[in-house]
């Protein structure tokens, strides 16, 4: 059986070669480039410039992502999670994603009516991260370029609105699917389609230092945000077991290193456990850990999993704890709760396929 067609797998220079191949003359690839990521068609036959017979054509030879949207629920806060059915792989496995609509009140600019795409990269995660419900389940898969990009032009398809931000902080581990999401990401930024600056795409990684070092390489065009949760080694290693092989010290490096080529921030995803890392000498932890590199810390109130044995501090710790950070003289921005009524929050995702699939 040939691969199916998927038209966001490819970048412009490899549409343009796709389609000459098929004999369609260049200007007519441009038209379709355009259709797909400045119009935003929902399908080849929206594409009404192009004659009814190539529309259906190509209808026949390609479709657009692959995805197929099964359901979608509205929190009472505006946020909407998205649930996807991938087809079926070589085995007959299917496997679903979720993303999530985040109408922000303010971003960290300040400014105000926007909208944050919250996209998944791997069906499940391999990092089995102790606190997180993606890593609860079987391992799935990794999702392709166009399924990723698909998540986000799905979303603005279905709601018709238009994304400003993307995070890539839903299912799965950005750097153990690293030719996939890289080429997302070069879809996202290509400024002859999507085009969303360096400072609009925040990719979020567990930390794993070599696929770090690549990542600089590579020069992804993107924001790193590094989920640190910890910065005693004892403590990152019971909340994530990749710390044992991927240890602070190293990790520490590899963020200097992405910091000083690139000029930017890193951000520091912390998300605050109750009685685990919560501690005036965990801030003194963090704050030592952070001296001298630049970074922002995102603290994140956890987001309730049932059946891990994990809760949030009080709102008094969070304070708490934020102002202590502040008073060391950090960066420090306390992440808004969205979405908790439909499990769309951070790392809630995944855990009622969970369900499905135990029932
Ligand atoms: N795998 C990547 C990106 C996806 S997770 C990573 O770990 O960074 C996106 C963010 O959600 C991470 O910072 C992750 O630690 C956080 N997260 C996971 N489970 C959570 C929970 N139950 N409550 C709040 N945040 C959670
Ligand atoms: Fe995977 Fe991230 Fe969840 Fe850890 S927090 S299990 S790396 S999705």
């Amino acid at each position: 059986m040939t691969k199916p067609i998927h038209f966001y797998d490819y970048s412009k220079d490899e549409l343009t070669k796709l389609l000459t191949d098929w004999g369609l003359p260049r200007h007519t690839s441009d038209q379709i480039f355009q259709w797909l990521y400045k119009k935003k068609a929902k399908s080849f036959e929206a594409m009404t410039d192009l004659s009814k017979t190539l529309r259906e054509n190509l209808a026949q030879k390609a479709s657009l992502s692959g995805l197929t949207l099964q359901t979608k629920q509205v929190s009472q806060d505006g946020t909407a999670k998205y649930l996807w059915q991938l087809p079926a792989d070589e085995k007959g496995q299917t496997a679903v994603v979720e993303s999530v609509l985040i109408p922000m009140a303010r971003d960290e600019e300040g400014q105000a009516g926007r909208y944050t795409a919250c996209l998944s990269t791997q069906a499940g995660c391999r990092m089995k991260c102790t606190f997180c419900a993606t890593g609860v389940p079987k391992f799935g898969r990794n999702l392709s370029p166009a399924q990723i990009v698909g998540q986000m032009l799905g979303m603005e398809q279905d709601s018709g609105t238009e994304f400003n931000n993307v995070v890539v902080m839903g299912m799965g581990e950005p750097m153990d699917n690293y030719e996939n999401t890289l080429k997302a990401m070069r879809t996202l930024h290509d400024p002859k389609g999507i085009n969303l600056g360096r400072r609009r795409i925040t990719v979020s990684t567990s930390g794993l230092i070599d696929h770090l070092v690549r990542f600089i390489k590579d020069d992804w065009p993107v924001s790193l945000a590094v989920s640190l949760h910890s910065a005693d080694p004892e403590i990152r290693s019971k909340l994530m077991p990749i710390n044992r092989s991927n240890p602070l010290d190293k990790l520490w490096k590899v963020m200097k290193s992405y910091s000083s080529k690139r000029r930017l921030p890193v951000t520091l995803e912390y998300i605050l456990l109750k009685g685990v890392n919560d501690r005036p000498e965990d801030a003194k932890k963090l704050h030592s850990y952070c001296k001298d590199l630049l970074c922002k810390v995102n603290l994140i109130r956890y987001n309730p999993v049932p059946s891990l044995p994990f809760d949030a501090p009080s709102e008094e710790t969070v304070k708490a704890f934020r102002e202590d950070l502040k008073a060391r003289g950090m960066k420090v921005f306390l992440r808004e709760r969205k979405g908790v009524d439909i499990a769309a929050a951070c790392g809630q995702l995944g855990y009622e396929n969970k369900l499905e699939k135990s029932n």
